[in-house]
């Protein structure tokens, strides 16, 4: 008997055995029985031609029709699946034949097994990549979509908030005009500057809060003026005087190739950024310590480059900073001051740095051997700023071009 007329012969005995083994309940027999007499066929198939090929399709709708908790457990299904048809194959075979014919069928088949594992597996494994990817863009949107009611969460509460606070701040400016004509007490001085002060805290807070929301949309406006870098460090640098004797830092800013020349770029917007920077670097730089500003100028670019001597950054911290939110362990959990020692705040000064100087077409990173609050190695932010004889926009540029040439505006401009 050949091959062909011996697996005929176990075939009844095959399809009943291996579907008992393998449904679980009766109410899937109908179905394993079906789907076995399928695969037995292209057994039969395959045996005559010699060609295992022949089991392709079953194979790819069994590794296809795999479920969620297959693709995501260790152990496959689809291979337990073929082990048991193979081993159940090997018992009929000793159990219906004599052992020459058995000998010869299991040689037939064996091609045939190695085949359906090896197919099998490469089948799975493509359903679980295609899987782990569909998992991937599923998260990939749920952060999205975490990150934008985020986003619409801090535009909602800005505004909601800056209405209450307008309140706050005109009825405390009244009060100050009312008790000036009648005569003020020293500790309602005291009481009304408190109020003042933290509305202002909170409105600084609040306009923060509006930045990261444009920045996050896109939508921020820069209004590009001609600027000359050292002028805007000189400001800030008076600005933060009394911060930083109070905290007895030198604060040292050098002239730079590049810091004279003008270039065009929103002063107010990089004033902001400088002064994020300057004041994190008066922070986390304790007293004593020194601030330098120093830079250089390259090919249509200005670098700014601000360094600290203060308790510095590990290398894992030197991205996440940027994003908003961001506060590091060392970092108080309130805000206690601007300029305080390790001062908390609500982490998003680097994010909109980052924002302004990307929507400028530049660059802002942080370089920092590392966190030490015992050596102090420091940390070095490195802005890069491009070197812009006229303003980005066409309109502008025709706007200021008859300016530029009597800079009636040198006077005004930063
Ligand atoms: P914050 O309002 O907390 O200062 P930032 O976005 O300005 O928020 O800074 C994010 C975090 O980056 C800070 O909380 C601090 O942990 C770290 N950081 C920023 N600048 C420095 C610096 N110069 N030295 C050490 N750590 C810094």
């Amino acid at each position: 008997m050949d091959e062909t007329a011996l697996l005929r012969t176990i075939r009844p005995v095959w399809i009943q055995r291996i579907t008992l083994s393998l449904a679980k309940g009766a109410g899937m027999r109908d179905d394993i029985r079906m789907q076995l007499e399928r695969f037995f066929d292209l057994l039969e198939q395959m045996v005559d031609t010699g060609d295992p090929s022949w089991l392709d399709s079953i194979l790819y709708t069994w590794s296809s029709s795999l479920t969620q908790t297959d693709l995501e457990g260790k152990q496959s299904n689809l291979t337990q699946f073929l082990r048991e048809i193979m081993l159940q194959t090997h018992q009929i075979c000793r159990d219906m034949l004599d052992n020459a014919q058995a000998m010869d069928l299991l040689t037939a088949l064996v091609p045939g097994f190695a085949y359906a594992f090896e197919k099998a597996a490469n089948f799975e494994m493509e359903a679980r990549v295609a899987h782990t990817a569909e998992q991937l863009k599923q998260a990939q949107l749920d952060l999205e979509r975490l990150d934008q009611s985020k986003s619409n969460f801090i535009a909602v509460a800005a505004h909601e908030l800056k209405t209450p606070l307008t309140l706050i701040e005109g009825y405390t400016a009244m009060l100050q005009e009312v008790r000036a004509k009648n005569g003020i007490t020293l500790v309602e001085t005291e009481f009304l500057e408190g109020i003042d002060t933290g509305a202002r805290r909170l409105q600084a807070i609040i306009d923060d809060m509006i930045d990261v929301s444009l920045i996050d949309t896109n939508l921020m406006q820069l209004h590009f003026q001609p600027v000359w870098i050292n002028r805007i460090l000189n400001i800030l640098q008076t600005e933060l005087e009394t911060a930083t004797k109070e905290r007895s830092q030198i604060f040292e800013v050098k002239e730079f190739p590049g810091s004279a020349d003008m270039t065009f770029c929103d002063p107010e917007r990089l004033m902001q950024v400088l002064r994020n920077v300057l004041t994190n670097a008066i922070k986390y730089t304790p007293d004593g310590g020194k601030i330098s500003i120093d830079g250089r100028k390259l090919p249509g670019f200005i670098e700014i480059i601000i360094h600290d001597t203060g308790i510095g950054i590990a290398p894992e911290d030197q991205s996440i900073i940027f994003e908003k939110f961001t506060r590091l362990g060392s970092t108080a959990l309130h805000s206690s001051g601007k300029t305080k020692y390790k001062g908390g705040g609500p982490g998003l000064g680097l994010h909109i740095a980052k924002g302004i100087i990307e929507a400028h077409g530049g660059a802002i990173w942080v370089e920092s051997p590392g966190y030490d609050e015992k050596e102090f190695p420091g940390s070095t932010f490195h802005i890069l700023m491009p070197l812009l004889t006229a303003p980005p926009e066409t309109h502008m540029a025709r706007l200021l071009t008859p300016l530029l040439s009597t800079k009636p505006y040198e006077e005004k401009a930063l």
